[in-house]
Formats: structure tokens, sequence, C-alpha cells
């Protein structure tokens, strides 16, 4: 089976240059006879993305305009290699859905991604999705195409990959036909899980972005010191496994063992544990429904010696809470809560506002901005562009 050529599986990776990017390119070069690199794209980093073109030598490589296409190019033509380079959001939607490509790792962050991972999901392809803002964005549409295409959606975000692995085969039926009472999404709590309110008002995005178990890009990073994270992830489920919000709840687990749990009727509470490495997760749905080596340690139980289990500060924390009400307004109301977010840690990132104004935005935002169906995906870009206008509105209104 292993030299069978027609079973190597061709992978797109969409942000290849980021921490989930790396992580699925560490993974795929562990198995050259399961995966190929079939293209890659970067953003920024064109000298790492020239670096991995030279490593996994994809026919593709996609990078943002012409001018970072001509250094690409230049540098790729220095080192000997016949990668083709690509542009622009058109590149980044031709290499998810080209008809060579098997599976579509969506590792770009923020809304940049919705288009192409809307592309990979309307090809029909595996789709690998770490990119959660593009679902929180478009949940309805994005799940209809899925439906429509035939594409399989398969989580890489630790939590909700745990809870898919926690799941009956069958879950599709709806979670009250299988038997799920709850859904029990964990939290780490992030770095400031125990500072004071009033020391929130002084952290730097150094101290937000240093993550006590997970080494992740800055923006998810500094939604996790938010709990903004959560309050997305919160959103993500409800799509993935057609949950109300209600059957939702948040546990703040500090150690990131458990990385989610699934509660049945009959009393039983599955979970799924591994040591905190993404690698399990992009492994896990690479080879779904196989199971292939990580390169992720096995699990030291003895050293982790206790599991400690919280219930969420909603005072501390108020980002979990407009993220809950976003989610039961449903419409365009995550898609304005997603990209208010967007603007608001960019700015806390160019130290222009205080972390606890992160969620004093998103919140008027959110008032300011009337909630609407979402019926296409004009619609949803339009709420998108609204809802970041008010956010600079806040910004100048406040002198930054
Ligand atoms: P990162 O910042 O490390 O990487 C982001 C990638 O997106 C880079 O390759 C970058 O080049 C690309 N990119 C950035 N802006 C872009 C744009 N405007 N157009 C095209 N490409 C662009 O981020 P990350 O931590 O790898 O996270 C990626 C996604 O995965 C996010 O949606 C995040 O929420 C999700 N996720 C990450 C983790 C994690 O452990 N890092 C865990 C769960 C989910
Ligand atoms: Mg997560």
């Amino acid at each position: 089976m292993g030299c069978d050529v027609s079973a190597v599986q061709r992978i797109t990776v969409l942000g290849a240059t980021g921490s989930i990017g790396l992580s699925t390119l560490d993974v795929i070069a562990r198995h050259p006879e399961r995966y190929q690199v079939f293209a890659l794209s970067g953003y920024s980093r064109i000298d790492e993305l020239l670096a991995l073109c030279v490593q996994h030598r994809p026919a593709y490589a996609v990078v943002p305009n012409g001018e970072s296409a001509a250094r690409l190019r230049a540098a790729l033509a220095a080192a000997g290699s016949s990668t083709e380079v690509l542009e622009g959001e058109a590149g980044l939607c031709a290499i998810a859905s080209a008809p060579e490509v098997d599976a579509v790792m969506a590792a770009i962050v923020g809304a940049a991604g919705l288009r192409p991972t809307l592309a990979a999901v309307e090809a029909g392809k595996k789709v690998l999705l770490a990119n959660k803002e593009a679902l929180v964005m478009s949940g309805a549409l994005f799940m209809d195409a899925v439906r429509q295409s035939g594409a399989v959606l398969l989580p890489i975000d630790s939590e909700h990959n745990a809870i898919f692995q926690c799941l009956p085969a069958d879950y599709g039926r709806g979670l009250n036909q299988v038997g799920v009472r709850r859904i029990l999404l964990t939290a780490s709590g992030g770095p400031f899980r125990e500072t004071p309110q009033a020391g929130l008002a002084d952290v730097t995005p150094e101290q937000a972005c240093a993550h006590p178990n997970w080494s992740m890009g800055r923006k998810i990073s500094v939604d996790s010191a938010s709990m903004m994270n959560k309050g997305l992830e919160l959103i993500e489920a409800c799509w993935l496994f057609d949950a109300a919000p209600a059957k939702v709840e948040v546990v703040v687990h500090p150690q990131s063992v458990i990385h989610s749990l699934v509660d049945y009727v009959d009393g039983s509470v599955l979970a799924q544990l591994g040591n905190p490495d993404m690698r399990t997760p992009i492994a896990n749905a690479l080879a779904w429904p196989e199971r292939i080596d990580s390169g992720v340690a096995p699990l030291d139980l003895f050293a982790i010696a206790r599991l400690d289990f919280q219930a969420p500060d909603a005072l501390r924390f108020p980002c979990l809470r407009l993220a809950r009400q976003a989610a039961e307004a449903g419409n365009s109301a995550p898609a304005v809560l997603n990209a208010a977010n967007e603007i608001a840690v960019e700015a806390f990132l160019e130290r222009r506002i205080r972390f606890p104004e992160i969620a004093g935005m998103i919140e008027q935002v959110l008032e300011q901005e009337p909630v609407v169906p979402l019926p296409s995906l004009e619609a949803v870009f339009a709420a998108d562009q609204r809802a970041r206008e008010l956010s600079r509105e806040w910004l100048r209104r406040h002198g930054r």
C-alpha cells in the first residue's frame, strides 16, 4: 500500500509560513509515502516561503502581490526550483480548488482566509479547517456549501478536533438523536487567567502573546488572552456540530491536556487528551479515519499529576459574553464581532489601545450595527466592512 503512487495525497497549505502551516508541513514531511505538497502560500515572510519551497518542492507558491512575486521568482530561479509563483486572492483560490488537490489546510489567519477556504469547500475538497474566523463570519453559507459540494470538513482547532473524536460517526443525524447532552469546550484561561481586573489595564502585547501552554500566531494569542478565542470557538462549535449555543459550555482547564469533552444523556462524558501540540489534531485530520505518527511525545500522566477545572470569569473576560450573545443573535452578529475583534487586536498589538478596550470597542460596534441576515458572500463582506469602519471610527473618536 505504501508504494501505491495513486494513494499519495496532494496537499495545499494556505498560510504555510504560520504556526499551523509549519506544524502541518512537519507532519507531512514525516510521511512522504502518503503526502505530497502541491502548493504553499505566504504573506509577509517571503524568505521563509522560499525555504519551504526548496524543502517541499510544491508545484505552486502564492504571495500577496507583484512585488513579492518578483522577489520570490528570482530567488526560486537562483535556487534551481521549478515552483511556479501566483499572486493575490485569485492565486489563493486557484491553489485551493485545483483539480490535482486532494486536501487543503486552511491556515490563513482572519477574514483574509474566507474566499480561499470557501473555494476549497466549493471544489469539494477535504478541508482541514484552522481558519476559524472564516466559519464564524459566514457559518450558514459555509455549511451550506459543504453540504452542496460534498466537501469533507475536518476541524483542526484542538477543541473541535477533540469533540469530533468524542462524537459518534453519525453525529450529523443531530446531537439530540445521538444522545449528546452538552459539549464541554475547554479553555486554558490564557496568560491572564489569574491577573486581577485592575492589572489588565496595563498588560502589554508581549505579555498577551506569551501563552502558558501553546505557541501560536500573534492574533490568536491575543484572542486567547482576552478569551475571545473561546468565544469564536463557541460559534465555530455551533456550526460544525449543529449545536445551539446553550448546548456548549466553556470550562477553564489550565493544563490544556483535555482538549474538550462530550457529555451524553446516560452520564458518560468522553474526553480527548494529549500534549498541547497542534501536530496531533493536524495528523488526526490529515489521516482521518486512519491514525499516523505526528511526532508528538506520548502523554506522561504521572508528570502532569493533576487536572484542574474552573468556571470562566465573566467579569474579567467580557469577550466570552459578547461572543455568546453574537452566537445567539446569529445572522450578521458573529461577522460583526469578528471584524471588530480583528481591528481591536491589531490596534492593541500596535499599542494604540489598552487590553480592556478590546472588549469595550467590540461591544460598542455590536450595539451600533443592526443584526441583518447574510444571504450571500457579498452581504457577509459588507457586514465585515461596516464593522471595520465603525471600529476605525471608534479609534478616531478615542484619539487613537
Ligand atoms: P500565524 O499568524 O502564525 O500564521 C498566519 C498565516 O496566514 C501566515 O502564513 C501568513 O502568511 C498568512 N496570512 C496572514 N495574513 C494574510 C493575508 N491578509 N492574506 C493571506 N495570507 C495571510 O497564525 P496561526 O497561529 O498559524 O493561525 C492560523 C489560523 O489557525 C488562525 O485562524 C487561528 O485562529 C487558527 N488556529 C491556530 C492555532 C495555533 O495553535 N496556532 C490553533 C487553533 C486554530
Ligand atoms: Mg483552539
